[in-house]
């Protein structure tokens, strides 16, 4: 009996060889089949005579063969098959190259109809030529699979050409769609207007009732539209089982209004701005529960997310319990701690740093509770980490970490309340596909009094000009970071370096203090120069990314970045929130070194034209495509085969209610075996709560 679990190997037409060419496309069973889409299709239903041809595109014509040679080319001794066709209209002539047993398909006088790319000839004679094109027989009963239809374009693999594929593809789903069950509760599917599986499958891979090939082109033919439905509905399943498991366990309750907590706050230099304050509130409730939070914190660079954790962290302290504060790098960390532990000095609160660079290991501190505020790298989820009683979880830059990790630190304690932070900006439908698990707060406004950041792009010819800027900053007071993609020079790359440009800096500004911080410097140092910079001992610091994230210094009012066509759009985003976070008037300068790409130049426009964390974001998706952005940061969740997160978003919001909606009233899904299967089959392991 084949089911959709059958390995491939034993599917008409595969067999063991091909099996193995198979699995390099991750295809292993029947189902694998069934959901291996074309990326493309091409237009063949239109069938022109020769003479309406047009160079240049993808044409289908049909014609009688006229004759077949095989010509060796003289040097490189290959082989290349020439075929002529005609048709009442003109000629065609075909070539296929080292395929010279294709002679053995044509015969004098037989019809056949071709598929490919129209060449001009001028000069032999014909007027038009196709290479390799596709092509079927009319009368020897060939079902038109390559030709005379809309056609699927599949990734092929070595050893399995497209059209193998694409008739492997034809004969499987023609065979056993049949068998497909479909999982998806009726009333959604008749509610959402959405195909059935088995028609949605044949529809997406030969289309016949729906033929628009820009639609299926563009991923939203009807066919498309229930297999987009079915990936988000299953993702979202899976997220609000998460989330409802969540809910059922016991947390910590606190109390919010602690003394500690009053105190810092009245001891904050600033008013924390309305949205900060909305938060913090929102964090409150949640904290007040008996319940663990999980609460995504989201708002742009500067927004002041970091003082929200700090209170957030200080109530957990207040009720006798530890909080922690994981950061993506160690100098974001080590920054963290010198903020932090100088704050919390004063209130009486110890405070201590782990991450692996660092030879001091507070691991006894945090064990006895010594140790209050604990801050670390993802040092902090090593085995030997024991708190002693862990009460908030705070996880920076969340964008940086894997699910994985905000797990691993959650079981540090008992079910302790997580905030995560992050401040890729991305639309709130899209954090609820990446956070869906989460409930998720906003700061959506900056610290009042926040001068706009000028941003400029610079050529290297016009480094006089940056100089001067330079100079003027620095003669009222301000500091200046300047970023190099490199620590040192490379043979690989022709670019300039951090080490190369502190030393070159040194020559231009002789009278400046200048430092230099990278990853490869050890702690005790990269410690001290960041006090140094941080306390106006430093005029200017030369770095590499490292300070992409978290790096504080509100004195800092220019930065510099070299070989900025050589950044990505959300990384220059990160590194020029480092400025214009007090209220100076700030600038940012780009030097690009010519040539660079379209992609980049597009780049450096965008960060010209806006500081909006959100239209960047926008602006990236565009430039880069979706996949792309989200890449690894999705790591731990299904991936999406086909559904597209900004294309389809209203699909996700359909997906999700539909979701949720049943995962309420039947978590365990005892009613729908198959969609539990579906379920299973699409979270594996990770989601175990399904197994359950
Ligand atoms: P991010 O959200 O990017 O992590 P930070 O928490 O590092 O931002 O805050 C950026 C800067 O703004 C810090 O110097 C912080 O002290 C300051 N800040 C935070 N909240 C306020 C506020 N309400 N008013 C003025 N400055 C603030
Ligand atoms: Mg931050």
């Amino acid at each position: 009996m084949i089911d959709t679990d059958t390995p491939i190997q034993y599917i008409k037409g595969v067999g063991p060889k091909r099996a193995l060419l198979l699995e390099r496309l991750q295809i292993k069973t029947l189902h694998d089949i069934f959901y291996y889409f074309p990326w493309r299709y091409e237009d063949r239903k239109n069938i022109k005579k020769i003479c309406a041809l047009s160079y240049g595109s993808l044409e289908t014509t049909l014609g009688e063969v006229v004759s077949t040679e095989i010509i060796t080319t003289p040097r490189k001794r290959m082989k290349i098959l020439e075929l002529c066709v005609k048709d009442d209209t003109g000629f065609l002539k075909c070539r296929w190259f080292n395929q010279p047993y294709l002679e053995r398909y044509f015969t004098r006088g037989q019809k056949i109809i071709l598929s490919g790319i129209v060449k001009g000839t001028p000069f032999a004679g014909f007027g038009f030529e196709m290479e390799n094109p596709d092509f079927e027989h009319i009368d020897a009963g060939d079902k038109f699979i390559h030709t005379s239809r809309i056609v699927p374009v599949y990734k092929a693999t070595d050893g399995f050409t497209p059209k193998q594929l694409r008739s492997l593809m034809f004969s499987t789903i023609n065979s056993h769609v049949s068998i497909i069950k479909d999982f998806m509760p009726d009333d959604i599917v008749q509610k959402n207007n959405l195909l059935s599986l088995q028609e949605a499958i044949r529809e997406t891979h030969f289309p016949e009732k729906f033929f628009d090939v820009d639609t299926l082109n563009k991923g939203i033919s009807p066919g498309h539209r229930r297999l987009i439905f079915d990936e988000f509905f299953l993702l979202q399943f899976g997220l609000a089982l998460t989330r409802e498991k969540k809910t059922q366990e016991k947390g910590i309750s606190f109390n919010t209004n602690g003394l500690l907590v009053r105190e810092f706050i009245k001891r904050l230099p600033f008013e924390l701005t309305n949205a900060q304050k909305r938060v913090l509130h929102e964090i409150r409730i949640d904290m007040q529960r008996p319940v663990p939070m999980n609460r995504l914190l989201h708002g742009d660079v500067g927004c002041g997310k970091t003082v929200v954790a700090l209170i957030s962290m200080l109530t957990a302290v207040n009720n006798d319990y530890q909080a922690c504060l994981m950061a993506p790098t160690e100098i974001l960390a080590e920054q963290h701690f010198i903020n932090i532990h100088k704050m919390m000095e004063a209130l009486g609160i110890r405070v201590v740093l782990l991450t692996s660079g660092r030879r001091v290991k507070p691991f006894d501190e945090i064990s006895s509770g010594r140790a209050q505020i604990i801050i670390g790298t993802h040092s902090l989820i090593q085995e030997k980490v024991i708190f002693k009683n862990l009460g908030l979880a705070v996880i920076d830059e969340q964008h940086k970490f894997g699910v994985v990790q905000r797990a691993s630190l959650r079981k540090k304690g008992f079910n302790p309340h997580i905030i995560v932070m992050t401040a890729t900006p991305i639309p709130r439908t899209l954090a609820l596909t990446l956070y869906g698990d989460l409930d998720i707060s906003v700061i959506d406004e900056l610290p009042a009094g926040r001068k706009p950041i000028t941003t400029r792009v610079f050529f290297p010819a016009q480094k006089e000009q940056v100089y001067t800027l330079i100079n003027r900053e620095i003669a009222k007071g301000r500091q200046i970071y300047i970023v190099y993609p490199l620590i040192e020079e490379s043979e690989r790359h022709d670019l300039k370096c951090a080490k190369d440009g502190a030393e070159a800096f040194k020559k231009v500004f002789p009278n400046r203090k200048i430092g230099l911080i990278h990853g490869r410097i050890k702690q005790e140092e990269r410690e001290k120069i960041m006090m140094d910079f941080k306390s106006g001992n430093i005029d200017i610091l030369v770095s590499t990314t490292v300070i992409e994230v978290g790096m504080d210094v509100p004195n800092a009012s220019l930065m510099l970045i070299v070989h900025a066509e050589r950044f990505g759009l959300a990384q220059l985003h990160q590194l020029r929130g480092r400025i214009g976070r007090g209220n100076h008037e700030s600038y940012c300068l780009l030097i690009a070194y010519p040539p660079f790409s379209e992609d980049a130049r597009r780049r450096l426009k965008v960060m010209g034209t806006t500081t909006d964390g959100f239209r960047i974001a926008e602006e990236d998706l565009e430039i880069r495509g979706p996949g792309e952005f989200f890449g690894t940061r999705q790591s731990g969740m299904p991936d999406l085969s086909i559904a597209n997160i900004i294309r389809d978003v209203d699909i996700l919001e359909t997906a999700r209610r539909e979701a949720f909606a049943l995962a309420k009233v039947d978590p365990y899904l005892k009613n729908y075996p198959l969609l539990k299967m579906a379920l299973q089959r699409k979270w594996m392991e990770r989601l175990e709560l399904v197994k359950s």
